[in-house]
Formats: structure tokens, sequence, C-alpha cells
């Protein structure tokens, strides 16, 4: 998979807003711990400083804080900077009250007031106008868009689905900004699967689900994040299709994103057939150009001047997750950072000469795939390599090529043209018809292991 994400520059955030650390330490953390340890954990904390060379942090109780030192110093160590003794320039400061569990629970006499939604989590980056189109994802930006301006009145429900870090959860925020600024009289709910299923749990044990189940049936428009986590939850899965019938019933907006389509979902035909009432939405892996622009777009933001060449360069090196994309052009400001440098072709080249250094596997060859794929297909070799289209020999070509993109470090251009001379497009589509199929058909998810094995041996 790509190799930026585990450079792991020393001391990299010596940023002088250590907020910005901070958010970044949130982002790596994130993908490290599950939903619910985050929910728990770092969702309530806050930032109180920034700027003043030490971060500080408000927390709910010493748990929490204790939890993060216990559990996080070391990564803690990589984002933020120490003091002169080596302690981390970090502070804590105790809340004096516990901020309310998310989601608070309204009282169903409160009257509706500007603070409906003040107990929403959104992340302030995650609006539309950060949201930059291409092809990818221009259809499903629109059907945000409409639900957003129309809540309830267009497509209902809107399920959005694609890989990870294309950007689902920044669609959800989006829409759920937009709906509070233009909206206001509406009541929203954004919420993780994982979420939904612990408020569910804890008002079991509480004996309070009735009010819970009235909260969520008195919404405007619910916001309901990774439905996937819902797979294998039976008693839940019952619970969220009575809420989800009751709200679209009720004309009541709901909008789902999720890493599969419905149909593969493994959940009953009811919740399926549900899921795919509205508008099915898919968002794809975004082409080169968009993922310049995205790149330049999120430099723009942090004040970091992004030479083209370094972008054209990040963007063909990362190129199936924005996320990872993001993360790259952090390291890399980061780094320049911590050396004094401006982000060059040069200061590139080096951060890259350390990645292939860290790299644990040994390098890999696109001669060795091609010949582990043509035993494994019994074909030979050179076919791999030719014009051919039959499919005996156009399918383990790009099986090939798929192992290609994912164990070869060189650029995807000097990858293709280990293919006889495709082209980079080439290669890529013939990736993703691979990743895609490999998801469902179990004899050939054997057969690439197969030949991983053999070729990493
Ligand atoms: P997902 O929920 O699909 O896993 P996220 O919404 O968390 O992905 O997106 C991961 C990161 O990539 C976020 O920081 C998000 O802002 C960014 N991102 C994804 N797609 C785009 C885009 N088209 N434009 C700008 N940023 C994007
Ligand atoms: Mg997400």
């Amino acid at each position: 998979m790509v190799k930026w994400e585990y450079i792991l520059l020393s001391k990299t955030m010596l940023t002088q807003d250590l907020k910005e650390a901070w958010f970044q330490f949130l982002d790596f953390v994130q993908d490290k711990c599950s939903a619910t340890e985050f929910e728990n954990w770092f969702a309530p904390i806050k930032v109180l400083e920034g700027t003043s060379g030490e971060l500080t942090l408000q927390v709910p109780n010493i748990f929490v804080q204790q939890y993060l030192i216990d559990n996080y110093r070391k990564d803690l160590r990589s984002f933020l900077p120490e003091r002169s003794d080596g302690s981390l320039s970090l502070r804590f400061s105790i809340a004096d009250e516990p901020p309310p569990n998310p989601p608070a629970l309204p009282q169903s006499s409160l009257p509706q007031t500007p603070s409906l939604n003040d107990g929403v989590k959104l992340n302030h980056a995650y609006t539309f106008p950060h949201f930059i189109e291409g092809p990818a994802n221009q259809f499903v930006k629109s059907a945000a868009l409409g639900v957003a301006m129309r809540p309830g009145k267009s497509y209902n429900p809107l399920f959005i689905h694609g890989g990870v870090g294309l950007g689902k959860t920044h669609l959800l925020h989006a829409i759920g900004h937009y709906v509070m600024e233009h909206h206001k009289k509406l009541k929203i709910q954004y919420i993780s699967t994982e979420g939904f299923i612990n408020d569910l749990v804890s008002s079991l044990r509480n004996k309070s689900s009735a009010k819970l189940k009235q909260f969520y049936r008195c919404l405007d428009v619910l916001l309901i994040d990774d439905i996937q986590f819902l797979q294998n939850r039976l008693n839940f899965e019952e619970e969220f299709c009575h809420t989800f019938e009751a709200l679209i019933q009720q004309s009541k907006q709901v909008i789902v994103t999720s890493d599969k389509p419905p149909g593969q979902l493994k959940l009953s035909e009811r919740m399926i057939a549900r899921m795919e009432w509205g508008l099915v939405a898919h968002i794809d892996i975004p082409d080169f150009e968009t993922r310049v622009a995205i790149l330049q777009h999120k430099a723009s933001l942090k004040g970091i001047r992004l030479p083209h060449k370094v972008a054209y360069f990040i963007a063909e090196h990362i190129f199936n997750n924005v996320r990872q994309l993001e993360g790259a052009l952090n390291r890399l400001s980061a780094y320049c950072q911590l050396m004094g440098k401006e982000i060059s072709d040069e200061v590139m080249a080096s951060s890259l000469g350390e990645w292939v250094q860290t790299r644990p596997s040994k390098r890999i060859s696109v001669e060795a795939i091609l010949k582990s794929v043509a035993t494994l297909f019994e074909v030979k070799e050179s076919d791999l390599r030719s014009p051919k289209r039959t499919k005996k020999i156009a399918f383990p070509r790009q099986v090939a090529m798929y192992l290609a993109k994912e164990l070869v470090s060189d650029s995807l251009m000097k990858i293709a043209q280990s293919f006889g001379g495709k082209t980079h497009s080439t290669l890529l589509h013939s990736w993703k018809k691979i990743a895609h199929q490999v998801e469902k058909d179990e004899k050939l998810k054997r057969q690439i292991e197969m030949a991983r094995r053999d070729i990493e041996k």
C-alpha cells in the first residue's frame, strides 16, 4: 500500500500553531483506533491554547488525560515538540463540568431555539466549498448539495458509498453545515453507526430507550456515517430500520454513507430495499488532475507553497485515498519546517530516499510479478507484455498490473511501461477492475494471495 503513510518524521510538527499539530494527531489516531474508542476518549477533548509553543487541552476528567498519556505518549512525541527537560509541551486543564454526552438528548418540551443543533459536532473544514470536484465525485457532490438545499424533498434517502478516504464523511459534514446555516429551524443529527448503537445500548441500560427513539424520530435530517458497521448487529438493525422508516415516511431527510453499495451489505433484504429507495451515489477515486487540485487546495488552506512539480509527484504516487494524499502533504510540510527548507524537488528526493530505506520489505520488480503470474495462470511471460487482447492473456495481465501497483514502488508511468509500453491509465483501470473483483471473488483472492506470497518470498 502507500508507503508515504509510514514516513513518520521525528518531531515533525514543529508548527507555530500547535492546534494544527493536535488535529493532525487526531487524524493519525482516528486511523489507528476504533470509532468507539475515538468517540469516548478523543472526541471530548478540546484545544484551549496552542500558540504559545505549548498545547493546552481541556479534558472532561483525569481519566481521559491519563488514558491519553498512558496509551499515546510515544505517538504524541511525533507530533508535539518537547520542552528542554524532555517532557512534552503539553498541558491539561480539567473542565469544570463534564460536557454533555453526545448526542445530547433534548427535552421534548424544549422550544426550537437557534441553539437547536448545538450538540452536533462537525469538522469545520468539511464544507462544500472545500470539497474539490472532479469527474469521479461530481455526481455525488451535486446529489449531496441537492439534499442539503431541499432536505426531504429530493432524493430520500441519499446513499453515498465508496472506498476509504474518498470524502464520504466530508460530504456528510458538508450537508450538515449547509443545513445548519440555511435551514436554521431544522433539527439535525450526525452520528456514526457505532455511535448510534452505543446510544441505543446505553439507553437500554438506563431504561431511557423510549426517549432516545423519540429523539431520533423527531429529527428533520439524520446523517449517518459508515452503515457497514450495522452488519451482523441484528437487534440494532431492526431498531435502525424502524427509525429510518419513521423518518422517511414523514419526509425527513436521511443520508447514509457506506464502504459498499447497499446490495453488498450483509443486512436484511428489507433494510437493503430501504437503502435503495432513494438515490444511491458512488464516490470514486479522483483522477490525477483532481488529486493535484485537492493537494493544492489543502496546501493553500494551510498556507503552504506547493510547487506544481511536487504536487504532481505526490498525486502520481498516491492515487487511491485522499486522506493519504493529505497525510503526505502534512508530513512533507512538517519535514520542511523541521529542516528549515522550502518544499522543492530536492526535499522530495531526500524524503523519498528516507522512505525507501524505511520500507521493510525487499524491492519487488515487475519482472518478478510477471514471472509469478505467468506461472500461476499458465501463460507466457512474453504474452503478458505483448499487445494480445485475448481473454486468456488479458486477465492475467490485469492481475499482474494490479499486483505491480500494489507492490512495486516505482511511478505508475514506469510500471506501465514495463508492460510493453502501456499507459498509466490502463494500469489504473486494470488495478481498479481487479481490486473490485477480488472483493467478491474468493478464487481470485486466493490466486492473488498465492502470487503475492511467491513474489515476496
Ligand atoms: P471517507 O469518509 O470516505 O473515508 P473522508 O471524508 O474522511 O473519507 O476524507 C478523508 C480526507 O480527504 C478528509 O480530510 C477530506 O477533507 C479529504 N477529501 C476527500 N475527498 C476530497 C475532495 N474531493 N476535496 C477535498 N478534500 C477531500
Ligand atoms: Mg468516513
